[in-house]
């Protein structure tokens, strides 16, 4: 399993583990050690220096915080042209970036409840989005 609409992040062994804890239905993010600072998306190493970084379970749910309509997207997105892309805090107070599904231009309001939805762009392929929570 690969994670997002095309491969533009490296295959490390942190996106493997991020993308097969996603298929199991698991939003992963780190966490450093030694200054408690969390990342989602997991990051290896923390903005302290410090690279002992552990794993845990984000929350799935939190509030809109900004978005902006995509009407001229990379080459490889054209087919899903206009999109929404979202940023979101998450329950935790980490901030996450993503499509956003389930609303128009008109439904959507900064501050609305959403949460982390999980699905399959192709057999091989598996990302999240926000969609509205209620
Ligand atoms: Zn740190």
């Amino acid at each position: 399993m690969k994670f997002g609409y095309a491969s533009w992040l490296p295959e490390t062994n942190m996106m493997r583990k991020f993308t097969e804890e996603l298929a199991n239905g698991r939003l992963m993010g780190t966490k450093c050690k030694k200054c408690k600072t969390k990342y989602m998306p997991p990051r290896i190493q923390c903005r302290c220096g410090s690279t002992d970084m552990e794993w845990y379970e984000a929350p799935k749910k939190g509030k809109l915080l900004a978005y902006t309509i995509i009407m001229y997207p990379p080459e490889s997105m054209q087919k899903y042209a206009p999109y929404i892309v979202a940023v979101a805090e998450l329950e935790d107070g980490t901030r996450l970036l993503s499509h956003i599904v389930g609303v128009t231009p008109k439904t959507l309001k900064v501050g609305m409840p959403i949460e982390v939805s999980i699905s399959k762009v192709s057999e091989d392929r598996i990302t999240y989005k926000f969609k509205p929570s209620t």
